[in-house]
């Protein structure tokens, strides 16, 4: 069986664990690879090989730290397909989605590009008399990151292209399920030039997340997972005083006005609701129609529009989606469908016990519709991550802009509508930190930066484009001045005394 190793100092480092992680084919159901997982003494060899590595790396000017980016940027391009195939057999999404999980990382990649223009600090000449203050920002040391199984090239690369752009060490700690992408990106950071240790590859679950939340030379964490062990997350490292971020999970809303076209509405939803058969935080799993007419003419619409989706396995390039993750979040995702049977919402179309001829060990889940869900259900307030979509009637838009609002996860949320001042209403008022305006999955583009509200996210600072220069580097501020010598020489006695006397007062630009 194949195992797949860490990347540590360089790669095929060896490990020292015991334990293992199995890795699925989701099409197939079958065990393909092996992944151990970690210990603190395989923690420990990464921060070594990063200390040694991380003061050069600094030291290199940005440009040339830029050149590696650039190269990295060609070779994953160079390897597109490969990278692609290799994700979608852990993953089990759809080839095309794999290239976009890999394009969506690889644009962060293209901002670090450009880090030395988003390094320059700010300067004020003559601040005071004779005095200037400028600022800069400096790599934290070692960074790490500990990311989710849904996107494991494109969260990686959020993360380290930004990262080691600014001169620090990452340790990447991807998810045990889908490992083969993230430590091949690590192999072509190696490639392109980075030095080993700037960007090395821990597998492990739990215990590996620990010991990167306690160690002492770990400055900040970025995670992104489910939201209480982001919370976890977020406690134990900043309790251990570093810096962290820690995205978490989410339940999207899609308000569809009275005049919205309902016909871009059904296109949309079907991609946002069921593409990667529901595995985003930017899906869109939960439908709020305005009005009695229009929930019944999108019901009416949908139905058909579900039936028409395609379920296959990954490398079928006509299927909409492919299998879910492994066999655990299979029976998870038709748990939250029973429950939403249970708790009185009506299920419109049952995704559950598909059978794929040819791969029936497969983790496929067909696409389910609930209609009349309400804000009651825990089907509605929890998370499902799977391929389902909720129906949940607002008879106006002040409650449309409740429901999210008030929900506990507030990453992203969208509202379909012709009329520019309800979509500007809406923008402004609601209580989520990423909006999208007849755009159904409002994922930021790199150079702008990505984070939820509330339960979404903890911590502060969002991923990439400016925020993650923030996350990355702290600033350091120098007042200098540069007296003339001989003009101290001069002082009169009186002079000089007064000079004494300002030293004990706290200094003023006057
Ligand atoms: P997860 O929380 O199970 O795992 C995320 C990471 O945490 C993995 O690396 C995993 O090994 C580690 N981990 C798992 N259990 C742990 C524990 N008990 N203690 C410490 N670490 C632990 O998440 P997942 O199932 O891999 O990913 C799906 C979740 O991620 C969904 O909730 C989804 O919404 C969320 N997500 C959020 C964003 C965002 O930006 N907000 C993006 C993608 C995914």
């Amino acid at each position: 069986m194949r195992v797949i190793d860490h990347v540590i100092a360089g790669a095929g480092s060896g490990t020292a664990a015991t334990r293992h992680g199995e890795v699925f084919d989701p099409n197939s159901g079958q065990v393909q690879a092996r992944v151990p997982l970690g210990t603190a003494a395989d923690l420990d060899r990464a921060v070594a090989a990063a200390l040694a590595a991380q003061p050069g790396w600094a030291a290199t000017n940005p440009q040339r730290r830029a050149r590696v980016m650039f190269r990295f940027k060609e070779l994953v391009e160079r390897e597109m397909e490969a990278l692609a195939h290799l994700l979608s057999a852990e993953h089990g999404k759809v080839i095309a989605d794999s290239k976009g999980d890999i394009q969506r990382g690889l644009e962060v990649i293209e901002f670090a590009c450009g880090i030395p223009h988003v390094l320059k600090g700010e300067y004020t000449q003559g601040a005071g008399p004779g005095i200037d203050v400028y600022s800069m920002r400096q790599p934290l040391g070692i960074g790490a990151g500990i990311t989710p199984f849904n996107f494991p090239g494109m969260i990686p690369m959020w993360m380290f292209g930004v990262a080691i752009a600014c001169g620090n060490a990452f340790i990447l700690k991807p998810s045990e399920r889908d490992p083969s992408v993230p430590v091949r990106l690590a192999e072509l950071m190696l490639e392109a030039g980075a030095p080993e240790g700037i960007l090395q590859v821990v597998h492990g679950d739990k215990e590996m997340v620990d010991a990167i939340l306690d160690h002492p030379a770990i400055s900040a964490v970025s995670f992104v997972g489910s939201s209480d062990i982001a919370h976890y997350v977020y406690r134990r490292g900043v309790e251990a005083g570093k810096r962290v971020q820690a995205m978490g999970g989410a339940k999207n809303h899609g308000i569809v006005m009275p005049d919205a076209d309902l016909d871009q509405v059904v296109a949309d939803l079907a991609g946002a609701a069921f593409g990667s058969a529901g595995e985003r935080c930017m899906a869109l799993p939960v439908v709020v129609p305005v009005g009695e007419r229009t929930a019944d003419a999108l019901r009416e619409k949908l139905i058909p529009a579900i039936g028409a989706l395609r379920v296959g396995v990954s490398m079928d390039a006509d299927a909409h989606y492919g299998p879910v993750v492994n066999a655990a979040h299979k029976a998870r995702v038709e748990g939250w469908i029973a429950k939403g049977v249970e708790e009185g919402a009506e299920l419109v179309v049952d995704g559950r016990g598909f059978s794929l001829q040819g791969h029936e060990q497969g983790f496929f889940i067909g696409p389910s519709l609930f209609d009349h869900v309400t804000p009651a259900m825990d089907s509605y307030r929890e998370e499902i991550f799977g391929p389902v979509l909720q129906i949940v009637r607002a008879p106006d838009f002040e409650t449309a802009l409740r429901l999210p609002s008030e929900h506990q996860y507030g990453n992203g949320v969208a509202i379909f509508t012709r009329n520019g001042h309800a979509a500007r209403e809406f923008a402004a008022r609601v209580n989520v930190g990423m909006v999208g305006i007849n755009v159904p999955i409002p994922v930021p583009v790199a150079y702008h930066s990505f984070g939820g509200w509330k339960r979404s996210a903890f911590g502060d600072v969002n991923q990439h484009g400016m925020e993650g220069v923030r996350f990355w580097t702290k600033v350091k501020t120098v007042t200098q001045r540069w007296p003339d010598g001989s003009a101290l020489s001069t002082g009169s006695e009186d002079g000089g005394s007064s000079r004494v006397q300002d030293a004990f007062v706290i200094p003023t630009m006057g």
